[in-house]
């Protein structure tokens, strides 16, 4: 363990669904590495990521999940979800059936997760609007009517991704805190 482990108040877990190319594996990597890949493939099993944060004075260390391929094949277990706090519930602005989709990913994490679980709805993809076809005021709505958080993303161009995972963390911390 290294110092920060020692001194660490509080370790979370989250979880990121959503369809198989929306993005998930490079919001991770923007927000754990700030690095994005152009041909990112995906990879069989569940991976996680760790990132070290400072919120409200306290060290948290943020553990991030994500389904590494599975999702294809819907077959995420419970063991996934368990413990995990908070959760990234991804669609592509340029896709709208990853947006249709959403209410299946919704159902899934209620079903799966804690009651007090935060949901951060994140349509991705922001910086490719010439291709648009979830306009930002249709997700903003479905979070509203939900009770979600909202936000629009570009793992490409590193927009709102550092917001959108420290909403959810700083919700998280706020609730168990
Ligand atoms: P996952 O299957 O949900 O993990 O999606 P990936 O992170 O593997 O991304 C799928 C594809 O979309 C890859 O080719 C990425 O380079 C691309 N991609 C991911 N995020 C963005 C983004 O914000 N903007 C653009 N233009 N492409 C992205
Ligand atoms: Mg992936």
């Amino acid at each position: 363990a290294d110092a920060f482990d020692e001194q660490c108040d509080y370790l979370f877990k989250a979880v990121l669904v959503g369809d198989s190319g929306v993005g998930k594996s490079n919001l991770i990597s923007r927000f754990s590495k700030d690095e994005f890949k152009l041909d990112s493939k995906p990879t069989i099993g569940v991976e996680f990521a760790y990132r070290n944060i400072k919120v409200r004075d306290k060290l948290i260390k943020a553990q991030i999940w994500d389904t590494a391929g599975q999702e294809r094949f819907r077959a995420i277990t419970s063991s996934y979800y368990r413990g995990a706090l908070g959760a990234m519930l991804v669609y592509d602005i340029t896709n709208q059936a990853t947006f249709v989709n959403v209410e299946k990913w919704l159902h899934e994490l209620r079903e799966f997760g804690g009651e007090d679980m935060v949901v951060v709805l994140v349509g991705n993809k922001s910086d490719l609007g010439q291709s648009r076809e979830v306009e930002r005021e249709e997700g903003k709505g479905f979070a509203e009517r939900e009770g979600l958080c909202f936000m629009e993303t570009s793992a490409l161009q590193n927009l709102n991704v550092e917001e959108a995972f420290l909403e959810m963390i700083t919700k998280i911390h706020d609730i168990i805190s």
